[in-house]
């Protein structure tokens, strides 16, 4: 018998014909000025599989001079071109037939989105779901940016127009490749500017195949450049580059603090969507069943991989054990595997970097006296990088484990006294991305969230996300809010207009 063709081992499972279909047109090329085009460099890198190890796609890989390029075509689609001269009513239109065509072509996407990070098929499918409700909420926007009229002297009429802020550089992670694709054009696109986005190496094919949609929705040449590449070669490129006004990212604080500094030569603008380490709070008196499924999710959802991951699990003194038994329950509940072998609930690591930075925090935890009640250890897979869920107890909040950013399925349980304790050690962290709060003293509840420094708070419910709501970090956790009419702030500048009459 014939071996199989690698590529129908590296995608087992997948199931819509049009996923393999996709990946056998490799390698995979940049999208520069509205065309599909090979590095100049003629480089390309491999795509692999995190659960099998095996590769999906070769993917062209942008340079510098690749870079360039793009920044050019979005420059000249910004200045000069049918997306200048689009009414808000067409772009409206435009992003709608972007939702739409996400919406027809889901089983594929969600595919691909798996695949590239190895998420199970039913959490990639969700963010589908995300990516067609970001697409359709920014729809929504282009006809309701206002400027105003302002109080004038007699002779005077003054005004003011919000306009686009221009060439976008959007670099952003691997941990929801579409959704976050999705988000960053949607807030550039409903408010007129044009981008080029840089996609994680790890995790690039299900935006690239985005990008295809968006040339068949009609967004014209040059106003959306998707250059896979290196973080350190292309994303600098982009990030160093005079001629482009804005860098939204998403990513790890150290990657944030680069991107800030290179902003600096041309004073772009920057919005950064950073790491967490976000302190999920459950009081004695809280309802226990919810709030252990929800610290469940809020640390294994996504195999950890969350830059909302409530990752320390701060638990009053007196329901303590028992709520460590549940917890433990849950964790061992999980089928660990690849995207699509029925059952599953937790994918592996993206990359095998990730995996041994993982399993090196756990290392940390054994070896600063933390106790591994379960998990503790890379899965049994022979192949794939996987890491079994973990909780942790005996576990301080100075200890490394407590204080870094572990990006994977591991809990630091945490003991508290009372609800001082409880915020003193919640906000006793250099991030502030997030935290939960679990209590059914409503006085309390709200007491804690406004003492609590993070830029989400959920009381009684976890990792919920509404696009309505503005969302970003404090402290080392971000600048800048996206999602709702804050993002939209955040993606235009204010031009004041002083007519003598
Ligand atoms: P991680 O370490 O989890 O991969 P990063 O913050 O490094 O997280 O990566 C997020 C995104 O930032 C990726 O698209 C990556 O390629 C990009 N990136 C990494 N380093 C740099 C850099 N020095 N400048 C610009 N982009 C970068």
């Amino acid at each position: 018998m014939a071996a199989a063709p690698r590529l129908e081992i590296a995608a087992q499972g997948a199931k819509d014909p049009r996923t393999l279909e996709f990946l056998r047109s490799s390698p995979k090329k940049l999208l520069i000025n509205g065309k599909w085009v090979p590095a100049r460099s003629g480089k390309t890198f491999e795509s692999l599989n995190p659960a099998n190890e095996e590769v999906l796609a070769e993917v062209a890989e942008a340079g510098p001079e690749d870079i360039d390029e793009a920044v050019k075509a979005a420059r000249k689609a910004f200045e000069d071109g049918p997306w200048s001269r689009m009414t808000p009513h067409q772009r409206t239109k435009l992003l709608l037939k972007v939702a739409d065509l996400i919406e027809q072509n889901r089983e594929q996407l969600a595919e691909l989105s798996s695949l590239d990070n190895g998420a199970p098929i039913m959490g990639a499918q969700g963010l589908v779901t995300s990516a067609v409700e970001l697409f359709t909420y920014f729809a929504g926007w282009p006809t309701k940016i206002f400027g105003e009229t302002n109080p004038s002297a007699p002779d005077m009429f003054n005004y003011t127009l919000r306009e686009p802020l221009g060439v976008c550089g959007q670099i952003i992670p691997w941990n929801g490749p579409l959704m976050s694709a999705s988000n960053k054009l949607a807030h550039a696109l409903s408010t007129g500017n044009t981008v080029v986005l840089k996609p994680a190496e790890q995790a690039c094919l299900v935006v690239l195949r985005l990008g295809e949609l968006l040339l068949e929705a009609g967004v014209p040449e040059g106003v959306v450049n998707i250059v896979p590449g290196f973080g350190p070669v292309a994303g600098a490129a982009l990030s160093n580059h005079p001629d482009v006004d804005k860098i939204a990212f998403t990513g790890s604080t150290t990657t944030g603090k680069e991107i800030l500094k290179a902003s600096v030569a041309t004073l772009k603008h920057v919005s950064l969507e950073l790491g967490g380490k976000s302190p999920h709070i459950i009081f004695a008196d809280a309802d226990m069943e919810p709030a252990l499924n929800f610290a469940a999710i809020g640390i294994f959802g996504n195999t950890g991989q969350a830059c909302i991951a409530g990752s320390r699990i701060f638990v009053q003194e007196k329901i303590h054990d028992q709520f460590v038994d549940g917890l433990v329950q849950r964790a061992k509940a999980h089928k660990l595997g690849a995207q699509f072998e029925p059952g599953v609930t937790m994918g592996p690591v993206v990359s095998k970097v990730q995996h041994q930075r993982v399993l090196g925090y756990i290392e940390a935890g054994k070896s600063e006296g933390a106790t591994a009640l379960t998990g503790g250890g890379p899965g049994p897979q022979p192949k794939g990088y996987f890491v079994q869920p973990t909780v942790f107890t005996q576990v301080r909040n100075d200890m490394k484990i407590a204080r870094e950013e572990i990006f994977g399925p591991v809990a630091a349980v945490i003991p508290f006294k009372d609800e001082n304790d409880a915020v003193l050690q919640g906000n006793d962290t250099t991030y502030g991305l997030a935290a939960g709060i679990w209590t059914r003293d409503i006085s309390r509840a709200h007491k804690v969230a406004r003492r609590l420094k993070a830029g989400t708070v959920w009381i009684n419910c976890y990792m919920v996300l509404d696009f309505t709501m503005p969302f970003g970090g404090y402290k080392q956790s971000g600048q800048g809010r996206e999602f709702s009419n804050h993002a939209i702030e955040m993606y235009t500048q204010m031009k004041s207009v002083f007519v003598k009459l």
